[in-house]
């Protein structure tokens, strides 16, 4: 079974994606690319399509509730890695959930992670590579 955020990626298409403008590509180097970002006040940007309605990132490459990756998953802002997945590790995520349920989605349970446990290996963090996706994975 892959990780539930591949099949999903409501919270890309729920919520405002804002983060300090430092975070981006504009000075050069790595970080968020700047082009695919909007202007919110003097300091911070924000994901284009996330300060729309319907939201929707641009930087998403989903259908909601059946497949999901991030184009830019390794340069991803921090707000984004900061939204764990319900129960991945062991407590509800309520940005999970809620955005989960507006897509028409039930939350997820500690069921939907026993494919990953039974896979274990000897540690309480049995995904802990090190990269888990909060929200959706690139490919
Ligand atoms: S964190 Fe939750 S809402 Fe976001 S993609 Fe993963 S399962 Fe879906
Ligand atoms: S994880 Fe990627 S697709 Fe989702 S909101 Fe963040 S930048 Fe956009």
């Amino acid at each position: 079974m892959p990780h539930p955020c591949l099949a999903c990626g409501a919270c890309c298409a729920q919520y405002r994606v804002a983060f300090h403008w430092l975070e981006s590509d504009a000075l050069g180097g790595g970080g968020v690319p700047h082009a695919l970002t909007e202007r919110l006040d003097a300091h911070r940007l924000c994901m284009r399509g996330t300060y729309s309605d319907p939201v929707r990132c641009v930087a998403l490459d989903a259908v909601v509730g059946v497949r999901s990756r991030c184009r830019i998953h390794p340069d991803r802002p921090s707000v984004c890695r900061e939204v764990d997945a319900s129960w991945e590790y062991g407590k509800a995520s309520p940005q999970c959930d809620r955005a989960r349920i507006a897509h028409g989605m039930a939350p997820l349970t500690v069921a939907d992670w026993r494919w990953r446990d039974d896979a274990d290996n000897d540690d309480d963090h049995p995904d802990d590579s090190g990269n888990s996706p909060s929200s959706p994975r690139a490919a």
